[in-house]
């Protein structure tokens, strides 16, 4: 997949395919914990909220992982009786825990809608990904030689385009790269932190235009990091590149 093909691909399985081995296992089950947070079944059932609040805490390595897979089977075998369980639900003990991106690719997209994706979960999917995803794509665009010349021509023209889009990675093929946009230490006031602490804590993102304004009075001009948080239309979850950088998360 090229970078131009992730930024209007549509289909959340092959983006969690893309992003296999190139985002890390804590974004990942963040990914799978905002799912189950979406999943307002999942969310209400006796100790369901609880239980996914400590799978983020594993994620983020402040629980034990093996606990977690516990009280999401106990949680499951709790709920079993339930008109609305489904077998899939069965996976999210493992999909918690997992690294593997193919495994959540084919599961999770049945756990958060178990008739199928309908277009606005698809859409949040895919938001999501791109708000969790930031800076994982390998700039890895087909040789020119592949391309007749006036098609590398239109490539080049659209990679000029992308060149500030937050997904680039430096590669070592020594083409013209953006840099990965980084948080100066100046940027790290303690308003700025805090701002970005108390969203990831509460999960309500409502103030990333308001970090972004407070990003930009102190000397942060970078437009990915700025239009990202000010892109209202994107569904920011636990993870977001843009929290993870001032937090100094991966
Ligand atoms: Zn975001």
């Amino acid at each position: 997949m090229t970078e131009a093909e992730w930024l209007l691909c549509t289909e959340p399985r092959e983006m969690l395919r893309e992003v296999q081995g190139k985002i890390s296992s804590r974004k990942l089950r963040l990914f799978v914990c905002a799912c189950c947070r979406k999943n307002q079944w999942l969310m209400s059932l006796p100790g369901g909220a609880e239980t996914i609040q400590a799978a983020e805490a594993a994620a983020d390595g402040t629980l034990e992982l093996s606990t977690v897979g516990k009280s999401v089977t106990d949680l499951l075998a709790r709920s079993r009786q339930n008109p609305d369980y489904d077998d899939e639900l069965a996976a999210l003990p493992l999909l918690l825990g997992v690294a593997d991106a193919d495994e959540v690719a084919h599961r999770v997209t049945s756990i958060i809608d178990g008739s199928g994706l309908n277009s606005a979960t698809r859409r949040w999917c895919v938001d999501a990904l791109r708000c969790l995803a930031g800076c994982p794509f390998p700039h890895s665009l087909p040789e020119p030689a592949t391309f007749s010349s006036r098609l590398a021509k239109a490539t080049a023209g659209l990679v000029h385009l992308l060149a500030s889009h937050p997904l680039r990675q430096p590669t070592k093929s020594g083409r013209a790269e953006a840099p990965v946009p980084h948080a100066a230490p100046s940027w790290l006031t303690s308003s700025v932190s805090a701002l970005a602490r108390q969203m990831y804590e509460s999960h309500d993102f409502s103030a990333m235009p308001i970090l972004a304004d407070a990003l930009q009075d102190v000397g942060c001009n970078a437009e990915t990091i700025l239009n990202h948080c000010r892109d209202v239309g994107t569904p920011h979850v636990r993870g977001c590149w843009v929290v993870d950088l001032v937090l100094g998360k991966v």
